[in-house]
C-alpha cells in the first residue's frame, strides 16, 4: 500500500475527504451488514429526526501506526461501550459493540493509506456516528437510523503544540443536572458553540464550565474532562454525573496509580480550591493532555505554578508514560492497543 503523498507533520486538526467510509442502516427493528463505500454522501429526508430534533451521537478515536510499523487503535471497545449508552440514553438502537470494533477496524483499514506515518506526530482520527434518518415530525424517535464511521488524517489539537492554555470560567453551562451531559450526544455541542466562539473573541483556548446545579464545583471544557495535581503530587479529577467519561481521563488515572505509584482522588472538586492545585491539564483524545496555565474567573486570575511555557513535572510524567504505551514503547495494559490486522 502507498502512502497518501501528505504533509503529515504540518496537518491541522480539520476534515479531509479520504476515500472510505463505512455505512449501515436500521430499518423494520434491524441493522443491514453494512458495507464500505466510497459516498461521502448522506441521502436523508427533509423530516429526518437528526434534522428536526438533533436525534443523534457520535464518538472520537485515533488510530496510529507504532514503531514496529503495525496500525493500532487506542482501546476502541470502551468507544463502543459509551456509545451503546450515548444510544440508550437517546432512543437510538445500539450498534452492537462487538460489531462496532469490527467495522471501526474495517474502515481503517480500508484507509490505509491516510493513516499518517510513524514519527510523524499526526495519526488519523475516527469518528463513528449515528443519527435517526426517516420523517418525524411528532416529538418521538425515528424508526429508521444510520451508522456511519468516517475517518481523517489529523495533527495535534490545539495550534502550538503542547504550551499551557489559558481559558476562562463560563458563565453558560454546558449540561443540565440529571441531563445528557454524559453521553456523546450531538445537542451537547450544539449550545456549546456560542460559549466557545465567545470564549475564543475574548482571547481565551477554552471554557471551564461549572456544576449546572450550584455553580461551585468544576465540570469539565466543551470536549475534555480535567486532571489536577496537588502540591504534595496527588492526582485529583472531578467527579460528576454531568461529565463525559472520558477514555483519556480513565486511561491516565490507570497509569498515575498503576505505573506511576501516584495518589489520586476522583472526586467533587470545588471551584474554590483550584487555586491551590500545582498543575493542570485538559484530557482526550485528540490531545491527550493539554497543560492549562492559567484560570481567570471574571477577571480574576488563578496562575498555576507550573507556568506558561510548558507541562508541569507530574503531567508531563503522565503525558509520556499513556503515549509511550500508545505508540509501543511501554509495555500496555492487556486490551489496550487494538491491532488492526
Ligand atoms: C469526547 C469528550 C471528552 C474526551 O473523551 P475521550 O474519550 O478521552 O476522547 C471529554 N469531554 C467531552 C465533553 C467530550 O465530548
Amino acid at each position: 500500500m502507498e502512502k497518501k503523498n501528505l504533509d503529515w507533520s504540518n496537518l491541522g486538526f480539520g476534515y479531509m475527504k479520504t476515500d472510505k467510509r463505512f455505512v449501515a442502516n436500521f430499518k423494520d427493528g434491524a441493522w443491514d451488514d453494512g458495507v464500505i463505500t466510497e459516498d461521502d454522501k448522506v441521502v436523508i429526508s427533509e423530516c429526518a429526526g437528526v434534522l428536526q430534533y438533533a436525534q443523534t451521537c457520535f464518538e472520537g478515536m485515533k488510530a496510529y501506526t507504532t514503531q514496529d510499523g503495525h496500525v493500532v487503535i487506542f482501546r476502541p471497545d470502551m468507544n463502543a461501550e459509551r456509545m451503546a449508552n450515548s444510544c440508550r440514553r437517546l432512543e437510538m438502537p445500539i450498534y452492537p459493540e462487538d460489531k462496532f470494533v469490527e467495522a471501526v477496524a474495517k474502515t481503517v483499514k480500508a484507509n490505509d493509506a491516510w493513516v499518517p506515518p510513524f514519527g510523524s506526530g499526526a495519526s488519523l482520527y475516527i469518528r463513528p456516528y449515528m443519527f435517526g434518518s426517516n420523517p418525524v415530525i411528532g416529538v418521538k424517535p425515528a424508526d429508521e437510523y444510520q451508522f456511519r464511521i468516517l475517518v481523517t488524517p489529523v495533527g495535534p489539537y490545539f495550534k502550538g503544540g503542547a504550551k499551557p492554555l489559558t481559558i476562562k470560567v463560563s458563565d453558560f453551562d454546558r449540561a443540565a443536572p440529571h441531563g445528557t451531559g454524559h453521553i456523546k450526544a450531538g445537542l451537547n455541542y450544539a449550545m456549546s458553540l456560542h460559549a466557545i466562539v465567545t470564549a475564543h473573541e475574548e482571547g481565551y483556548a477554552e471554557n471551564m464550565y461549572l456544576d449546572p446545579a450550584t455553580r461551585t464545583k468544576v465540570e469539565e471544557t466543551g470536549g475534555a474532562n480535567f486532571i489536577f495535581v496537588t502540591k504534595d503530587g496527588k492526582v485529583v479529577t472531578p467527579k460528576s454525573d454531568s461529565i463525559l467519561p472520558s477514555i483519556t481521563r480513565r486511561s491516565l488515572i490507570y497509569v498515575a496509580k498503576e505505573y506511576l505509584g501516584l495518589e489520586v482522588e476522583e472526586r467533587e472538586v470545588l471551584f474554590d480550591e483550584v487555586k491551590d492545585f500545582a498543575e493542570c491539564g485538559l484530557c482526550g483524545t485528540a490531545a491527550v493532555i493539554s497543560p492549562v496555565g492559567k484560570i481567570v474567573n471574571h477577571g480574576e486570575e488563578i496562575c498555576f505554578p507550573s507556568g506558561m511555557e510548558k507541562m508541569g513535572p507530574t503531567i508531563q510524567k503522565l503525558y509520556d508514560t499513556l503515549t509511550g504505551i500508545q505508540m509501543g514503547k511501554i509495555e500496555a495494559p492487556k486490551g489496550w492497543i487494538y491491532t488492526v490486522e
